[in-house]
This record gives C-alpha cells, structure tokens and sequence, in this order.
C-alpha cells in the first residue's frame, strides 16, 4: 500500500488560541504541540486522535494561502494529509496520473514531515497533502 493512512485533517481557523480552547472542550483533550511554518505563512497546532491527527492552521499575514482560504470560502476543512512511505515516488506516481502538483519538489511542513500539496482542480476540490516523516 502506498498510502498509508489519513496522517491529519488540516481546519483553518482565524484565531487559533480561541480553537485550541473550543477543540480542547470537544475532544477533552489538549493539543501536543503549536508550530509554524514559516514557508506557508501559518501558525499550526495538533490535536492526536488515535492514529491521526487534527492541524488547526491561522495566517501569520494576510497574503498566506490560509487567509485567502478563509476569505474566500470561510473557516473549515482546508486540507486532508496522507502518510506516504516514499513522497518523491508517489509525486511521480500522481503527476502521471495527471494530477497536478502545487510543489514539485518535497517541501518542509509541520510536524517533521516532508510535504507536496495537490491542487484542488485535479481532486475533486479537495486540497489533498502527501506528507513523509523525515528520515534524519
Ligand atoms: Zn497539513
């Protein structure tokens, strides 16, 4: 299999320290960790669910894709992240496919991973996310 599992769900919030409390009261839970990332603009957080994991994200300026993804369409589901066990072959894999890569190279995200982004228009207007733990 090649993609593992659905790593995170991936929810843009506009303030993220009022999410971090409403998620915390509906999952009774308190998120591990907050991380940015300064490449895309955002701040994260992560909730563990079992084998997965919730990412809250919030725009750090307002040309990050976050804000444009709330301007346009409000607060909600962003993206869904798959676990890849081999990010560089499954790129290519989908790029013949005719998927259309947002990266073509493996980027750094949050969490350790390395990350490629799918462009909604080739997935059904989901913005899907391979994501590989990094191998150091
Ligand atoms: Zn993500």
């Amino acid at each position: 299999m090649i993609m593992n599992k659905i790593e995170h769900i991936g929810i843009a919030v506009k303030n993220i320290t009022k999410s971090n409390e409403l998620f915390k009261k509906l999952f009774n839970a308190e998120h591990y960790k907050t991380e940015s990332v300064d490449s895309e603009g955002v701040i994260t957080s992560f909730f563990k669910m079992g084998n997965s994991k919730i990412e809250l994200l919030e725009a750090m300026s307002p040309d990050s894709p976050i804000a444009k993804f709330i301007e346009k369409k409000g607060e909600g589901i962003h993206h869904i992240a798959f676990d890849v066990s081999d990010i560089v072959q499954e790129m290519k894999r989908l790029e013949a496919e005719g998927f259309q890569l947002i990266n073509k190279e493996p980027k750094s995200g949050a969490d350790n991973k390395l990350v490629c982004f799918l462009h909604p228009k080739s997935t059904n207007g989901v913005l899907i996310e391979l994501c590989q733990e990094r191998r150091s």
